[in-house]
């Protein structure tokens, strides 16, 4: 069992055109025959160059090599030719035909599969081979980018190497999952790892500073959300800094006065009917609150 399951290999088989996929596996194409039902030529996959050993049924899609030696003699899909021709492993062959012909099909994993291989790296993990854990959570991941187990197992792998960066971007992908799911104390935790090891990394502080507002600690997430506020700024990323800036104006702490933060930005982006719109909101704000 790979990935993939045995459904979506036949769903995107059933969408090949045979001559397509030879021309895109390019060996001798020019001695193909062609008859009603079949394709006949030389095989890609034990590279023959005297004999037209490769039959393929055009309605079936599938394939077989008549030299007994050949990796093709079993038979299969155009896929598994696809795959044993250019020595990809299947999951990677499907990929890449879907990839090329654009085809309409969905790639669901095969969550079984990934929860045996989370356990394989686990296995791993407990043994020390970090190495090994590491290549099996990454291959999880590529797969399916949510997957918990696996995110976990990156983080125990980083931990063990001291890799701080890696680390963070494990968290990262981690808290927002969490978060994703509506599980905010769940995610806390990898937040706050988050913006410990990328602190250069602007989001993790705004998250933080949520975090800090709801337990009443004002001073601290102003702290955080002026720092995101600063990167966002200084990488560019104009909306959320000044996202991050009135969310502190509207926290109405006067600790800190965001407006000249705030009309720099404008300035920088060049609108300055912007920073009067955001003057006269604000004062209008001030006006009601003062009535
Ligand atoms: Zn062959």
């Amino acid at each position: 069992m790979g990935v993939y399951s045995e459904k979506v290999i036949a769903e995107v088989n059933e969408q090949l055109d045979p001559r397509a996929v030879l021309e895109l596996i390019g060996y001798h194409t020019d001695k193909l025959q062609e008859s009603a039902e079949t394709f006949r030529g030389f095989c890609p996959i034990h590279r023959e160059t005297v004999f037209r050993t490769l039959i393929i049924d055009k309605s079936k899609r599938t394939f077989r090599c008549m030299y007994s030696l050949c990796k093709g003699a079993a038979g299969g899909t155009l896929v598994e030719l696809y795959a044993l021709a250019k020595e990809l492993s299947l999951e990677n062959a499907l990929e890449e035909l879907v990839a090329h012909f654009q085809l309409n099909v969905q790639l669901p994993v095969d969550p079984e599969y990934l929860e045996k291989q989370a356990e394989v790296g686990e296995n791993y993990l407990e043994l020390g081979y970090l190495d090994e854990a590491e290549k099996v959570f990454l291959d999880i991941v590529a797969a399916d980018a949510v997957f918990e187990r696996a995110i976990r197992g990156l983080i125990h792998v980083y931990e063990q190497r001291g890799e701080s960066e890696s680390l963070g971007r494990q968290h990262a992908a981690l808290a927002q999952i969490l978060i994703q799911r509506g599980e905010r104390s769940a995610a806390e935790e990898h937040v706050r790892a988050w913006a410990q090891y990328l602190p250069d990394d602007p989001q993790s502080h705004r998250y933080l500073g949520d975090y800090l507002v709801e337990q009443g600690d004002m001073e601290s997430a102003l702290e955080e959300f002026m720092m995101a506020a600063d990167l966002y700024a200084a990488q560019g990323k104009y909306e959320e800094a000044i996202e991050a800036y009135t969310h502190v104006d509207s926290l109405q702490l006067d600790l800190v006065d965001v407006v000249p933060h705030v009309l720099q930005i404008y300035e920088q982006m060049e609108q300055p009917q912007k920073a009067v719109q955001f003057l006269r909101e604000r004062a209008e704000a001030a006006v009601l609150r003062a009535d």
